[in-house]
C-alpha cells in the first residue's frame, strides 16, 4: 500500500543493483547520505562535458553559461525552501560548514560573556561542538533543552530555559539518532519572544520532508546536497535577508568583494559575499537536479512513503522482544530512520553481521556522543530509510538479527 512505483524509482539507482557476495545491497545508510540518481548524475556529467568554466561572469560564452547554471541553482534551491530569493541562499561545502559560517560570522562578533545560546541534548556534534567552541571563545554559556524519556524535546524546560539572556536558539529538525520531529516553529517563537535569533539544522528534514523556512520563520537554516539526492561537496545555509546584510564574512577571497585597494576592502552582494574562491559550480548544478527529481516525485509522498516504513522497522523490531529502540513511538513527529541495540550484542558486531547480508546500516553514536551517555549506551545501530527502500528490505534487516543472536548473545 506504499503509494510510491518504487520499482521504478529503483531503476534510477544503478548502485542498488550491485552486488556482494552474490547478494543485492540493501542500502539503509540514508540519513549518512542517499544514493544519487541518474538524472543528478547526468546534469553533473553533462555540465562537465558541455558548460565547465569557472564563474563569476567571465567574459567568453562558457563562463557565462557556467555563471548561469550556479545563479539559477540558488534559485531554484530558494524556491524549494520557501526562500524570498537567491540572497537568501549560500552554498556551503555541507551541513557542517553551514553551521560554522553562522558561528563565526555571527557568533564571534554578537555573542559575549553573560549571553546563552540554548541548544538540545539531541543535537548533532556539527553544532553542538561549534557552538560550545564559540561559546568559550567569547564567554557566553551553553545550555540545552532536555530530552525526556520518550526521545522528545521538555517544551516546558525549553520555556524555562530560553530568557532574555538567550541570543540564539540552535535546534535540529529531525534527530539524526531518535528520529524525533522537533517543534521548530514553536522553538522559533520561543527565541523571538525573547528577542533571540533561531538556527534550524534541516539535515535530516528537508530530503524527505516539505519545509517552508518562511512558515518555521527561522533565522537560519542548513541541509545537505548529499543527504537528499544530491551530490557531496554542497551544503546550503538559509539566512533571512536582512540578517545576511548585517553579517560580517568568515572566509576572504576573490568573488566576494566589491572594491579592493591596498588598505581596504569591501564586500559584494548576497549571496557571493559568503562565497569566497571558486565555488561547488558542479555540485549546485547537481543539487539543482536533485530538487527537480525530489519535487517530481512529490515531497509528501517521500515523506509518507519514509515514515511508513519507519514504523513498519520500529513494528518488526519491537516484536523481536529483545531489541532496544530509540526514540519516540511512530507518529507525526517520527522521521525515517531506527536506532536501536539488540541485547547483549555490541552495536558494531550487529552491524558487521549485517554486513555479511550485505545491508548497509551505521554503528556508532552518530555523531551524537552526549545524547548517547544519556541512553547509557556507547553506540547504537541505525537503519534510515529512502524513497526507493522497500518492507522487503526492512525484512531482511528483521531476519538478519538471528545470526547476530547465534553468533554472540
Ligand atoms: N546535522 C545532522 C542532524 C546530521 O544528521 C548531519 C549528518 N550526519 C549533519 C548535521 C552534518 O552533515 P554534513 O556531514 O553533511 O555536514
Amino acid at each position: 500500500n506504499l503509494a510510491l512505483d518504487v520499482e521504478a524509482i529503483r531503476d534510477e539507482f544503478p548502485i542498488l543493483q550491485r552486488e556482494f557476495d552474490g547478494q543485492q545491497v540493501v542500502y539503509l545508510d540514508n540519513a549518512a547520505t542517499t544514493q544519487t540518481p541518474d538524472p543528478v548524475v547526468d546534469a553533473m556529467s553533462d555540465y562537465y562535458r558541455e558548460s565547465n568554466a569557472n564563474v563569476h561572469r567571465g567574459i567568453h560564452h562558457l563562463s557565462q553559461e557556467a555563471s548561469e547554471a550556479y545563479e539559477t541553482a540558488h534559485d531554484r534551491v530558494a524556491e524549494f525552501i520557501g526562500a524570498d530569493g537567491r540572497e537568501e541562499v549560500i552554498f556551503t561545502k555541507n551541513t557542517t560548514e553551514s553551521e560554522n559560517l553562522l558561528a563565526y560570522s555571527w557568533g564571534l562578533n554578537e555573542l559575549g560573556p553573560g549571553d546563552e545560546v540554548v541548544l538540545t541534548e539531541m543535537e548533532h556534534h556539527a553544532s553542538l561542538v561549534t557552538w560550545q567552541q564559540i561559546a568559550k571563545r567569547t564567554g557566553a554559556s551553553v545550555e540545552y533543552i532536555r530530552v525526556d524519556e520518550d526521545g522528545r524535546l521538555d517544551m516546558d524546560h525549553a520555556r524555562e530555559l530560553i530568557t532574555d539572556d538567550t541570543e540564539i536558539v540552535s535546534a535540529v529538525h529531525i534527530s539524526n539518532t531518535l528520529g524525533t520531529i522537533n517543534p521548530v516553529g514553536e522553538l522559533t517563537e520561543l527565541a523571538h519572544e525573547h528577542d533571540a535569533l533561531s538556527f534550524i539544522d534541516g539535515a535530516q528534514a528537508v530530503p524527505n520532508h516539505p519545509v517552508d523556512v518562511k512558515e518555521i520563520d527561522a533565522d537560519f537554516y542548513a541541509f545537505s546536497g548529499h543527504k537528499m539526492a544530491g551530490p557531496t561537496g554542497i551544503g546550503v545555509l538559509y539566512g533571512k535577508q536582512e540578517l545576511l546584510e548585517a553579517m560580517e564574512p568568515y572566509l576572504y577571497g576573490g568573488g566576494m568583494i566589491r572594491k579592493v585597494t591596498f588598505e581596504e576592502s569591501t564586500w559584494g552582494e548576497l549571496p557571493w559575499k559568503f562565497e569566497p574562491g571558486t565555488p561547488p559550480i558542479a555540485e549546485a548544478v547537481g543539487l539543482h537536479a536533485a530538487v527537480d527529481w525530489l519535487e517530481e516525485i512529490g515531497m509528501e509522498q517521500i515523506r509518507d512513503h519514509e515514515q511508513e516504513l519507519a514504523r513498519y522497522a520500529y513494528e518488526q523490531l519491537e516484536d523481536e522482544g529483545d531489541v532496544e529502540i530509540y526514540g519516540p513511538e511512530p507518529g507525526e513527529d517520527r522521521g525515517g530512520l531506527v536506532s536501536f541495540n539488540l541485547e547483549g550484542v555490541h552495536a558494531h558486531d550487529l552491524t558487521s553481521i549485517m554486513n555479511d547480508h550485505t545491508i548497509a546500516v551505521r554503528a556508532g553514536d552518530h555523531c551524537t556522543q552526549p545524547l548517547h551517555d544519556k541512553l547509557g549506551v556507547p553506540a547504537s545501530t541505525r537503519a534510515s530509510f529512502y524513497v526507493y527502500n522497500t518492507r522487503d528490505e526492512v525484512d531482511k534487516l528483521v531476519a538478519a538479527l538471528d545470526d547476530a543472536r547465534q553468533l554472540f548473545a
